[in-house]
């Protein structure tokens, strides 16, 4: 399984990304996460891209590049991977075609989680994470039963740096200029399988499984 999630910020492509990896045991692979342990740890990259990150504007296409083609080397990249975040641009997408070319393989799928926007703030001015368990929740969406939970448990609610408003906006509206044509790009190229991406998570991953045949 090689597939690509495209999708604006908060369409859910993380969440469907990691249901599709404990399914197949193919890794997800989130350039967003890769650059966020790299500015947990402090590394000069984590250094270069923090204040990037935290605007909602895009990290070099050399840095995320390159640390795709790194996590490719790895062990169980071999059986596959799903791309969550990555490529962002028609740059990355060159890139990533030309890494494929080097290893010999091509791209299953490219899939688009399609939301409308007003779904997306709220999914991501809502979106916090249990400091306590690491569960994702949404402060408008999950139960009320699993919010306490994390509060009883003694975890707070933890908001993303990037989850605030101005840079939400400036998040989407990148998306719009520089990710949103690389549906035309993949759809050219017959590999784009759009899903109807509102809904609950079950309802939303029963649909992706049957848009790639794996139902
Ligand atoms: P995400 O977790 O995918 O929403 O990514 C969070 C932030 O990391 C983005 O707003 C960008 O600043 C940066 N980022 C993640 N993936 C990429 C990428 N492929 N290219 C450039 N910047 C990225």
């Amino acid at each position: 399984m090689r597939i690509v999630m495209l999708g604006a910020p908060g369409s859910g492509k993380g969440t469907q990304a990691k249901l599709l990896q404990a399914d197949h045991g193919v890794p997800q692979i989130s350039t967003g996460d890769l650059l966020r342990s790299a500015v947990a740890e402090a590394t000069e990259l984590g250094l270069i891209a923090k204040a990037v990150m935290e605007s909602g504007e895009l990290v070099s296409d050399e840095i995320v590049s390159a640390m795709i083609k790194e996590r490719f080397g790895h062990p169980d990249a071999a059986r596959g991977f799903i791309l969550d975040g990555y490529p962002r641009n028609l740059a990355q997408a060159e890139d990533l075609n030309a890494v494929l070319g080097e290893l010999g393989i091509e791209l299953d799928a490219a899939v688009l989680m399609d939301v409308s926007t007003a779904v997306l703030m709220k999914r991501l001015t809502g979106r916090r994470t249990c400091s306590r368990t690491g569960k994702l929740l949404n402060i408008y969406f999950s139960p009320p039963e699993e919010l306490d939970a994390c509060l009883a448990a003694g975890g707070e609610l933890l908001q993303r740096g990037d989850d605030n408003e101005q840079a939400i906006g400036n998040r989407l509206e990148v998306y719009e200029r520089q990710t949103a044509p690389l549906i035309a790009y993949y759809r050219k190229r017959g590999l784009l399988k759009p899903v109807a991406a509102q809904g609950a998570v079950d309802e939303i991953h029963a649909r992706l499984r049957t848009t790639l045949g794996l139902a």
